[in-house]
């Protein structure tokens, strides 16, 4: 017997009281943005469970989209029978014997949320395990690691039979926290706080600092497919791309070369400030890590951090390369991080850059040069590029043949 649907679970959002219709209304839009190559399925929305019905649609690679998507603690796939004791006998029959193989045990779980019923839980698990036993030559009873777990759920709408339960990805539907911008360079740091900020629930719109000719088309073209990857979370994602060349040339000739560094962050914080309100975000992201390079230290950012009282989330900030470097492999954005083109801060990168700048020292140095007038002009000629995935890109291509 062939699953018919999948059974989603939502965990922490059950926790989340009166935002419950929110938190639920945005994990389904995630799951039919992650499916949506699959024009069959149909969803169902209850309280506190969502079915994917697959209507002939691949359960397998279904199966794989759903294990990326935030907000799922665990599904399973499952069959839905009427509530008939022989039916349910016969669909629980036909579909443990599709799983068993020779010398394996099983168990039945039994949960009956509808009272009514006409059996209780120890007699549903006595009556189909009797059934079961009766019915698969060789099978064996173990409550305690059964290699097939059959859950019988007994509801008032139906009848459930499924044997798998698969962790999801755990943390919050994406939008369902508000919106951040994410400072995103090239590097391999940023997309990773992008991607964690995101299992939290934040709906994310990236901000890139961009120094032509200093910086190459291949070096944007980098951030856009970066863009893209984290994309395929929420079906789209804004990119806002900044010229900052004069910028940088005018902190190069004002600002003695070891707090360039210090001042450049604080101007790109500014900025990104000033887009974050007109997007109506209320944080800033970025993939600092404490003590990474000179300008993560903990003066630095104290130093940094002065221009703005808006929350600066840094996901990475007490994490390891090496663990940061796992996070970006497995979403697929590591490859792409380490293409070998430049990033506009790397170019104009100090010798040594002060470890330990000063707030009063760093502010007298800003203090005989307009950076309000270059910022204002650099946000006025922003460039908003909208990014879809990779693969909706593509349908939308074919659907114009
Ligand atoms: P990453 O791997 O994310 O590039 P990094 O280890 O290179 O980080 P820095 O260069 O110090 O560290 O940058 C720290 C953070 O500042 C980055 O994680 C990112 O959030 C932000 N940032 C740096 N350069 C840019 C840029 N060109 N555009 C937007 N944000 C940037
Ligand atoms: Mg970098």
């Amino acid at each position: 017997m062939n699953y018919d649907r999948i059974l989603i679970r939502y965990g922490e959002l059950t926790t989340k009281g009166r935002n419950r219709n929110k938190f639920v209304d945005k994990l389904r839009k995630s799951i039919k943005t992650a499916l949506s190559s699959y024009p069959k399925i149909k969803m169902e929305v209850s309280r506190d469970r969502m079915y994917v019905l697959l209507n002939g649609e691949n359960g397998k690679e279904i199966i794989e989209q759903l294990k990326k998507i935030f907000g799922i603690q665990s599904f399973s796939p499952a069959i839905k029978v009427e509530r008939d004791l022989l039916e349910m006998k016969k669909a629980a029959l036909q579909l443990v014997t599709g799983l068993y193989r020779e010398g394996q045990t099983f168990k039945i779980t039994a949960k009956r949320s509808d009272k009514t019923f006409e059996l209780d839980t120890d007699e549903i698990n006595q009556a189909f395990g009797g059934y079961l036993l009766k019915n698969i030559p060789g099978i064996k009873v173990d409550v305690k690691n059964p290699d097939i777990n059959l859950r019988i759920e007994v509801r008032q709408e139906a009848v459930y039979l499924s044997c798998e339960t698969i962790l999801g990805a755990g943390g919050l539907p994406v939008g369902s926290g508000g919106k951040a911008m994410l400072m995103l360079s090239g590097g391999i740091d940023s997309p990773v706080a992008g991607y964690m900020a995101m299992k939290r629930g934040l709906e994310i719109e990236a901000v890139h600092f961009f120094s032509p000719p200093f910086t190459s088309e291949r070096s944007k073209e980098k951030v856009i497919d970066l863009t893209k990857k984290l994309s395929e979370i929420y079906g789209s994602m804004s990119l806002h791309i900044i010229p900052f060349t004069d910028i940088q040339k005018a902190v190069r000739h004002q600002v003695p070369e070891n707090y360039s560094m210090t001042t450049t962050r604080r101007l790109m914080l500014r900025i990104t400030d000033e887009i974050r309100r007109k997007q109506n975000g209320l944080a800033i992201i970025t993939g600092e890590s404490l003590g990474q390079v000179a300008s993560q230290t903990l003066e630095s950012m104290f130093a940094i951090n002065e221009v703005t009282n808006t929350p600066i989330l840094r996901p990475l900030i007490t994490m390891d390369k090496t663990d940061i470097i796992k996070i970006a492999k497995e979403i697929d954005t590591h490859d792409i991080s380490i293409r070998p083109f430049e990033d506009c801060c790397t170019i104009f990168v100090p010798a040594s850059p002060k470890t330990k700048p000063r707030r009063e020292k760093v502010q007298y140095y800003e203090s005989f040069f307009d950076f309000e007038a270059l910022i204002q002009e650099a946000i006025q000629r922003v460039e908003t590029i909208h990014v879809k995935p990779e693969t909706t890109q593509q349908n939308e291509f074919n659907e114009l043949f």
